[in-house]
């Protein structure tokens, strides 16, 4: 986001989106769509809501343009697009929770964001006792999901940077041995920043068996010689989220380590290339899975294949058995296989792809190998 909490889109562009979310909400039965923090609300205004005990919200009918209802001392944030929504800001003697229900006044069902604070429903909900909540997921989130060409080139251009990083790791430019997890955490999280990030949304760095918990927060752990170090990060650049994962290892890697990175980056790979138009999120998941569960890993891959990006580091659609959605161009998605023997060792890689009608287009380029840093 910039200073002004707004990603700088022009109108039309979130006309477009209005439109598009109004045809849903027919579809869907939807009378009114509520938005407050988490990324449906920029998707749809370029602002996004202070997460703070004010209410910020957006309200969508079916038809003509939406309200923002939002504290008068954060309004200043708003870049406004009047084509598509207007402000209503409130005072701090106001009731914003009596404004919201009087904006959705008639409605029988109403989608709620996913991230909205539980607080706000539960006051809500003696306001419009007749109402059937949903999640706007349901609504916003078809949309969101598949990116459009200016939305994949952002994709690419925070993907880049985190490459480049990537390749400093890789290069031997970013010390390992001798520094804690947390201090090389730290030095990563800079050259994200550095490299165009406008906020890093994390920097897992996991030596020797830590890297055997998928999630390790890095710590005050000494990275020594003779030891994997699993490292994955990414943040937000003008909106979109970068993440990738890549593994060093600082010596001559033990024979168990070599054969087991050696499935990994061969699942990768062919989970990568399976990821076609019209192809299962399931199926995606299975091709990984598959090649690892052959080479005897099976109960060390733990976690889904991978998930949805774009504006959250996290969306749909999920790589995971189960989902049966079919990609289509624009869906964004990572593809991280890992493998975690628990006290010993654990290993991923992580591109992010685009599905696309020339195929599968990874955002990220830099060397599969497990790196050898003497
Ligand atoms: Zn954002
Ligand atoms: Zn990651
Ligand atoms: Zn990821």
């Amino acid at each position: 986001m910039n200073s002004r909490g707004g990603s700088g889109l022009p109108s039309w562009v979130f006309e477009e989106r209005l439109v598009r979310v109004q045809q849903t909400m027919a579809e869907r039965d939807v009378d009114i769509v509520m938005l407050s923090v988490g990324h449906d609300l920029p998707y749809l205004t370029g602002y996004h809501a202070m997460p703070l005990e004010r209410l910020t919200m957006l309200v969508v009918p079916r038809e003509g343009t939406a309200t923002l209802v939002i504290p008068r001392l954060e309004e200043p944030r708003v870049t406004p697009h009047p084509t598509v929504f207007a402000t209503v800001p409130w005072n701090e003697t106001d009731d914003p929770i009596a404004l919201t229900a009087k904006l959705a006044k008639g409605a029988r069902r109403v989608a709620l964001g996913d991230q909205s604070w539980a607080r706000f429903l539960v006051e809500l909900l003696p306001l419009m006792p007749n109402v059937e909540w949903v999640r706007a997921v349901d609504v916003v989130g078809p949309l969101r999901r598949v990116k459009t060409a200016d939305e994949v080139a952002a994709l690419q251009r925070a993907g880049a940077a985190a490459d480049r990083v990537a390749a400093q790791l890789h290069a031997g430019a970013i010390p390992l041995i001798g520094r804690t997890e947390a201090q090389v955490s730290a030095d990563i999280s800079q050259r994200l920043l550095d490299e165009g990030h406008d906020v890093v949304n994390f920097a897992i760095v996991a030596a020797g068996d830590n890297a055997a918990s998928p999630h390790h927060h890095p710590g005050d752990r000494v990275i020594r010689a003779g030891e994997i170090v699993l490292c994955d990060f990414g943040g937000t650049m003008a909106d979109y989220c970068s993440d990738i994962t890549r593994c060093v290892y600082l010596g001559e890697p033990a024979p168990e380590v070599r054969d087991a990175y050696a499935v990994l980056k061969e699942a990768q790979a062919a989970s990568v290339a399976s990821a076609v138009i019209g192809a299962t999120c399931e199926s995606v998941d299975a091709t990984a899975r598959d090649i690892i569960a052959a080479a005897g890993y099976g109960e060390y891959f733990v976690h889904r294949t991978g998930h949805g990006i774009g504006m959250e580091a996290h969306e749909d659609p999920y790589i995971v058995s189960g989902n049966t959605e079919r990609l289509v161009a624009g869906h964004a998605f990572s593809i991280e296989p890992g493998i975690y023997i628990p006290g010993k060792f654990g290993m991923r890689l992580e591109d992010i792809v685009v599905a696309t009608t020339n195929g599968p287009l990874p955002m990220t380029a830099v060397s599969h190998d497990l790196f050898v840093l003497a």
